[in-house]
């Protein structure tokens, strides 16, 4: 099943080239209800509604360094400090967007937007402290994300050993376009990935190039407490931009398209738009680094 948020924030699932309208607030309500939900009687030509992201978690687990070739492309150009593999985070949950939203180029702060091309997961009941043995029970199913990512505020933090900011500023989260569910998806550790950009290959890898598996990776999470409908990240394959030998050419700018594509899951497509494009104000910036107390 392909499960869709659409229009404003009503819940279905595709029948072809239809959505048939569920019987629930959102799709994390879908979840905690064990998916026991009913159909409204409505169905809409998919052509005709707007997709959205299509949920938003309770906790957003993001992880970082879990590819081989990524990490050994970051390790080639001595980029900042290395990114091992287990690095943990949280997304910011209020940056999620959805297909076909813009990615509002924050002027101000970066000129160095990144993409990071994974697939997310989809938690489908609460639990904690459990092995890998157990985590098939917990996988709900897939989606697409990109994790666009300010490449020089990222270098500042990682001076600290850590990163976070540099991923969660608004609108850097797109997901989706829908969650597949995981009887639709028999080997998620076999799935050819895909980054574009303008139509130009920048990303390819394939699921089966994770360093950590996706049960051994939703064991691990799960010492921090899932609710159902939590998503998590696998980490992105290599191709990014702050690894080229001439990244400037490769970082985003407005104007964009971005398409990323996952083999079964589906393809997000999102463009980067200036910051003029969404606010009525100069681009935001802030001067952190430049302040002191005293
Ligand atoms: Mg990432």
């Amino acid at each position: 099943m392909k499960l869709v948020t659409f229009d404003e924030g009503r819940v279905g699932y595709l029948d072809g080239e239809d959505v048939v309208e569920l019987a629930v607030a959102s799709t994390r309500e879908y979840f905690e209800r064990g998916s026991d939900v009913s159909e409204t009687g409505e169905r809409l030509a998919l052509d005709s509604v707007r997709l959205r992201a299509p949920i938003v978690p309770k906790k957003f687990f993001h992880t970082a360094g879990n590819f081989s070739d990524h990490h050994e492309e970051l390790q080639a150009v001595n980029w900042s400090h290395p990114v091992h593999k287990g690095i943990v985070f949280f997304q910011n949950v209020d940056a999620i967007i959805g297909p076909d939203d813009a990615v509002v180029y924050p002027e101000g702060l970066t000129k160095e937007l990144d993409y990071e091309l994974e697939l997310a997961i989809i938690i489908g009941k609460s639990g904690k402290f459990f092995g890998p043995e157990e985590a098939e029970d917990y996988i709900a199913g897939y989606m697409v994300f990109n994790d666009i990512t300010a490449r020089d505020i990222q270098r500042r933090e990682m001076q600290s050993g850590v990163f976070s900011f540099s991923k969660g500023i608004d609108t850097f989260c797109p997901i989706g376009p829908w969650i597949v569910t995981k009887d639709e998806v028999p080997e998620p550790q076999n799935l050819r990935m895909e980054l574009r950009v303008n139509g130009d290959v920048r990303q390819r890898g394939n699921t089966s190039q994770m360093l950590i598996s996706l049960p051994h990776l939703v064991a691990y999470h799960s010492a921090q407490g899932y609710s159902a409908g939590d998503v998590l990240t696998t980490g992105t394959i290599s191709g990014v931009a702050a690894v080229q030998p001439n990244p400037f050419d490769f970082y985003l700018r407005p104007g964009d398209r971005i398409e990323a594509e996952i083999e079964g899951i589906g393809l997000l497509r999102n463009q980067v738009v200036p910051w003029s494009a969404a606010h009525d104000t100069e681009p935001y910036t802030t001067d952190l680094y430049s302040s002191t107390a005293g």
